[in-house]
């Protein structure tokens, strides 16, 4: 019989390795919301893939932890109470799962190893202009000449491209009467000649998308996730995993809580009380929401877990958590917005900004309003739910 699980002991073994292990600077950008790069993310995912922990979220056998759903839980809860950085997303939540799902056993050999280090970085190469919501649409093509590809294109919107090793990139292998046909899965490294990326400026003054530009860009064949043609399945089987996202609630509450304390400390004289009150029924409201979201999120994970369809939970959970996430950075506009916002100027990841202290929160309200649009808009998950609610 399997031994019983100690969870306040395992709760005690997580808080103690974050204090300890997490070094004390990348806490303190986390606990000022200082936008992470590279150079934070890679050195943390190290740290954890050292202790065995680099990835809560994979079958044992490729380096997973072996935890059990409510473990995964703690740790979500631990890392973000202690402002431990969050694991970069794309290659152990996006394309990890792909290659473990859809990849060969050569490929499984050579992509894991370096997304559990983190020493090898990735970037999604999805949509392009003209093909957004409509991904399907997309007319990025990849023509077969031998053992290659040859590919020409344009991608826009890639997150962190700029500093990314490799691309996985939705491809048109071929032209079909049904547009989600003929689409293929690549993994193009980004130093392959033929490749330009450029910044693409953002309101919120940070630089973490891209243009990516592949003109004539040969890629081996030995570079296509499963089948030819077969793209448009693996795609959506990543789009679910990115937006399972919002299941790890944990972050968000911690920055909802931080929020409450910049609501009582710059609102708390008599005159401010209705003012106060106002945002903190806002607050208790996305708080709310969130603590329904991470029931959901719970029951997300155990069914990744336990192989079971996910159906409706990534586009509930994607469409719930960024409106409290982006109600909650409405509160903190409303509170500092006035005094701060005219004074936004770009705010680089992690750099001093003695001008105008409090300053991030106005750029994670910038920053904020894309959560309703990367990984799929809002609109387009109503129209995913209404589906499989109403099968229309
Ligand atoms: C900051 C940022 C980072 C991103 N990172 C990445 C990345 O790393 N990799 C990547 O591949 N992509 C990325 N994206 C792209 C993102 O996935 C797309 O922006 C998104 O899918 C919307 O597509 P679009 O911008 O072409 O807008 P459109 O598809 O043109 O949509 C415009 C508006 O119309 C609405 N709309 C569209 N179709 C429908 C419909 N059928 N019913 C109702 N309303 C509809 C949309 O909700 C939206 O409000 C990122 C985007 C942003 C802004």
């Amino acid at each position: 019989m399997a031994e019983a699980i100690d969870y306040d002991a395992f709760r005690r073994e997580v808080t103690e390795f974050a204090l300890t292990r997490c070094p004390p600077e990348f806490r303190r950008l986390v606990a000022e919301s200082r936008k992470l790069s590279r150079k934070v993310w890679a050195p943390w995912q190290r740290i954890l893939f050292e202790h065995g922990w680099g990835a809560p979220g994979w079958p044992k056998e490729y380096g997973g932890t072996g935890w059990d759903h409510r473990q995964r839980h703690i740790f979500d809860e631990v890392m973000a109470e202690c402002d431990c950085p969050p694991q970069y997303h794309h290659g152990l939540r996006h394309i990890g799962p792909v290659i473990i799902a859809f990849g060969s056993e050569e490929q499984k050999r050579r992509f894991l190893p370096g997304i559990l280090d983190g020493s090898v970085w990735w970037c999604q190469g999805y949509s392009e202009p003209g093909a957004g919501s409509d991904l399907a649409s997309l007319r990025t093509t990849a023509r077969r000449e031998g053992d290659e590809y040859v590919v020409e294109g344009q991608k826009t919107w890639t997150s962190h491209a700029h500093e990314a090793d490799w691309m996985y990139t939705l491809v048109r292998t071929s032209k079909e009467a049904k547009k989600q046909q003929g689409i293929s899965l690549l993994l193009i490294p980004l130093d392959t000649p033929g490749i330009t990326i450029r910044p693409i400026a953002t309101i919120d003054g940070w630089h973490h998308v891209n243009e990516v530009f592949l003109d004539n860009v040969r890629v081996p064949v030995a570079n296509r996730v499963g089948e030819e043609g077969q793209g448009w399945t693996y795609g959506k089987f990543l789009l679910d995993r990115e937006r399972l996202g919002g299941a790890n609630v944990a972050p968000i509450l911690k920055n909802l809580g931080r929020t409450r304390d910049l609501v009582a400390a710059e609102l708390n004289g008599e005159a401010d009380r209705l003012k106060r009150e106002m945002l903190d029924q806002r607050l208790l409201a996305a708080e709310a929401e969130l603590l329904g979201a991470q029931a959901l999120g719970q029951e997300a994970i155990a069914a990744v877990m336990d192989g079971r369809p996910l159906g409706l939970l990534p586009s509930v959970l994607k469409l719930s958590t960024s409106h409290a996430m982006q109600r909650v950075s409405d509160v903190a506009l409303d509170v500092v917005g006035e005094r701060l916002a005219p004074r936004f100027r770009r705010v680089d990841a992690g750099g001093p900004n003695a001008e105008a202290p409090g300053i991030e929160w106005v750029q994670n309200y910038l920053y904020g309003r894309v959560r309703t649009i990367y990984g799929g808009s809002s609109e387009v998950q109503k129209n995913v739910i209404a589906r499989q609610l109403f099968g229309f």
